[in-house]
């Protein structure tokens, strides 16, 4: 198996000018370590957090240049696991997400990980970890890592995890992927602007679909496949994903678009998975058992 470290480059932007520090081929499996998303700046609450440096946050492990990914092409991408370390941190601040009118100074808190258990004082919350920022270089300008869009990049969706496989649109040679911002638990919203950030592993297999439409990413696990979109605001992020899916299942079923969209009225899922990124990150999700009835393959 290829192995990428984090001491072997970091972006601080999804960019198609940023040079791969790693090349592989379709279908490598690659483990790749992170650092959190600051950059491992934050060790403990004695850290002075207006202190450390802001322009190094939301660091993603990369590029990886994916060999016969070509623009029009979709790069998929199987989460075959997530290992995170030992301490997390979580940050609030002034302005800072939805309750940042609210809070008048930077805080940490330490998170230590044992046990399984994330430790919140003496509050032991579960463990759902997952990937923040993934993607691939967007088509135009560079993208920050601290932003999503249709390349991917800080989703913060907690269906990213383990045995997830995404599916992104490329739009330049390799694709060039990378990811970071791992989160040790994260709730859907992600209010305070911070997750339990915390650095890992993750082990992926990257794979390239010839020629197949995606203007959005997609993904799927064993049970459900979704649609994710980021927007600037989050009535327009679920009402893209909501048709996007709505089209994709007219395409692949023999259902009318008004047939399909009571459909997802009854049996489909419109959720948030961040209101803080700037923009918003929304998904529309669908079981795969309702889609085995359609006969209805959405992806992949
Ligand atoms: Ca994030
Ligand atoms: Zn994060």
């Amino acid at each position: 198996m290829e192995t990428l470290k984090r001491a072997e480059g970091i972006i601080f932007h999804f960019d198609k000018n940023n040079k791969p520090v790693k090349r592989v081929k379709a279908g490598t499996t690659i483990e790749i370590e992170t650092f959190d998303c600051f950059e491992n700046q934050i060790g403990s609450e004695d850290t002075e957090i207006a202190g450390i440096d802001w322009n190094r946050v939301n660091p993603a492990t990369g590029p990886v240049f994916i060999e016969g990914a070509e623009p029009g092409d979709i790069l998929k991408v199987r989460i075959e696991k997530l290992e995170i370390g030992n301490q997390g941190v979580m940050v609030v601040g002034p302005d800072l997400g939805v309750m940042g009118h609210r809070i008048e100074q930077m805080e940490a808190k330490i998170i230590p990980i044992r046990d399984g258990k994330a430790l919140f004082n003496e509050y032991e919350l579960p463990l759902n970890p997952m990937i923040g920022v993934i993607g691939v270089a967007p088509v135009g300008e560079a993208v920050n890592c601290g932003t999503p869009g249709s390349h991917g990049g800080n989703m913060d969706n907690k269906m990213v995890t383990e045995g997830a496989t995404l599916y992104f649109p490329v739009y330049t040679q390799g694709a060039l992927f990378g990811l970071g911002d791992f989160h040790a638990a994260m709730g859907d919203g992600e209010v305070s602007v911070s997750g339990i950030e915390i650095e890992g592993r993750a082990t992926v297999t990257l794979d390239v679909l010839k020629q197949k439409k995606l203007q959005h990413p997609m993904l799927e696990n064993e049970e459900v496949v979704t649609q994710i979109v980021s927007a600037p605001t989050l009535d327009e992020a679920v009402r893209t994903a909501t048709e996007e899916m709505v089209d994709r299942i007219v395409e692949n079923s023999n259902l009318t678009v008004s047939e399909a969209t009571m459909l997802m009225s009854a049996a489909g899922q419109a959720e948030i998975c961040q209101v803080v990124d700037p923009l918003i990150t929304a998904r529309f999700v669908v079981r795969k058992s309702l889609l085995n009835q359609l006969g209805a393959t959405l992806i992949g």
